[in-house]
C-alpha cells in the first residue's frame, strides 16, 4: 500500500472515530482490558538467568511497605502498585483466617550480589539456591516471599510450605489480585527454579489470570507474546510506520512517552 494512501486512510478512518485497521494484526486471544493499556509499568517484564536486569535498574515507585512481614524487613520497599495488590491480598486472606506474612520483598542488586557471593563461598559453588545477581524477581520490585506464622520461625524454606493452608489459599487466590507462583512445581526445567510456593510475582491481574487459565510460566508467557509480535511483524507490521501515523491498529498495543520522553509502542504497559 501507497503511503499516501495509508495515511488518506487512517485519516478516514480517525474522522468518525472508527477503529482503522491500517496494517494487518496477528491473532491473539489475550483478553484485553482497557486499564491495561494505561498500565505502563512493565509488569510483565521477565528476568531470570538468561535476562538479567541490569545493576543500575532500581524501580523509581517503590514503597515502604505498611502489610504485615517479618522484622527484619521492616522499612523494605515493593513496588506501588504490587504492594496495594498484595495488601488486599493480606486482607482477603485475612477474612478467611489466614495470617501472612512477608519474608522479602525488593531486593537491590548490590544485596542479591552479596547474598550470591555469600552462598559461594559457603558451598563452593552456584547451587541455584540464590539468583545470580540481575537474575533475581526481587530486583523487580514486583516479587516477594510469602509465608505463614509458623515458617517465619524456620531458618530455611522448602516446597513442604506448599501443603500449608496459608499457601494454598495464595495458589488459589493470588491471580485475583495479581500474582503468580512465580516458579511452578512442574515448572522447574523451565524457570531452572526450584519450586517456590512463597514466591509470587506482581504481573498484573490480567496477566495473572491468563497465566492461570492457561497454566503458563512467565516463560512461557513471554515466549507467547513476542511470538505474536513476530508473526504480525512478520506479515508486515511495523512500529515504526505505527509512531509515524499514530494510529495504533490493535487493542493489545499502546501508544506512551517514555519517561525518558521517547514514544514507544507496548504491549501490557
Ligand atoms: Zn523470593
Amino acid at each position: 500500500m501507497q503511503k499516501r494512501t495509508l495515511i488518506t486512510l487512517v485519516l478516514l478512518c480517525l474522522l468518525p472515530l472508527i477503529p482503522c485497521f491500517a496494517q494487518e494484526m496477528p491473532e491473539w486471544d489475550y483478553p484485553l482490558d482497557p486499564e491495561i493499556l494505561e498500565n505502563r509499568s512493565g509488569y510483565i517484564t521477565l528476568v531470570n538467568r538468561d535476562h538479567l536486569l541490569p545493576s543500575n535498574y532500581v524501580p523509581n515507585d517503590l514503597v515502604v511497605i505498611t502489610v504485615r512481614c517479618v522484622s527484619s524487613i521492616k522499612g523494605d520497599m515493593l513496588r506501588k502498585t504490587a504492594h496495594e495488590a498484595l495488601s488486599a491480598m493480606f486482607d482477603a486472606a485475612a477474612q478467611e483466617g489466614y495470617t501472612l506474612y512477608a519474608k522479602s520483598v525488593y531486593r537491590a542488586y548490590s544485596t542479591q550480589s552479596y547474598m550470591y557471593n555469600n552462598r559461594l563461598e559457603k558451598v563452593g559453588r552456584d547451587d541455584g539456591v540464590v539468583a545470580y545477581p540481575g537474575s533475581s524477581d526481587h530486583q523487580t520490585g514486583l516479587g516477594c516471599d510469602i509465608l505463614n506464622y509458623e515458617w517465619t520461625r524456620k531458618s530455611g524454606m522448602t516446597a513442604a510450605f506448599g501443603e500449608t493452608a496459608e499457601a494454598k489459599w495464595m495458589a488459589e487466590h493470588c491471580a485475583e489480585y495479581g500474582f503468580i507462583i512465580r516458579y511452578e512445581a512442574d515448572k522447574e526445567e523451565i524457570t531452572k527454579i526450584i519450586y517456590e510456593p512463597w514466591h509470587l510475582r506482581y504481573v498484573g491481574k490480567e496477566a495473572a489470570q491468563y497465566m492461570k487459565e492457561h497454566h503458563l510460566s512467565l516463560e512461557e508467557f513471554d515466549e507467547e507474546w513476542h511470538a505474536y509480535i513476530s508473526a504480525w511483524e512478520a506479515r508486515g507490521g511495523n512500529f515504526d510506520e505505527l509512531l509515524r501515523v499514530r494510529a495504533i491498529p490493535d487493542p493489545v498495543m499502546t501508544l506512551y512517552t517514555t519517561d525518558e520522553g521517547e514514544e514507544e509502542i507496548s504491549l501490557f504497559y
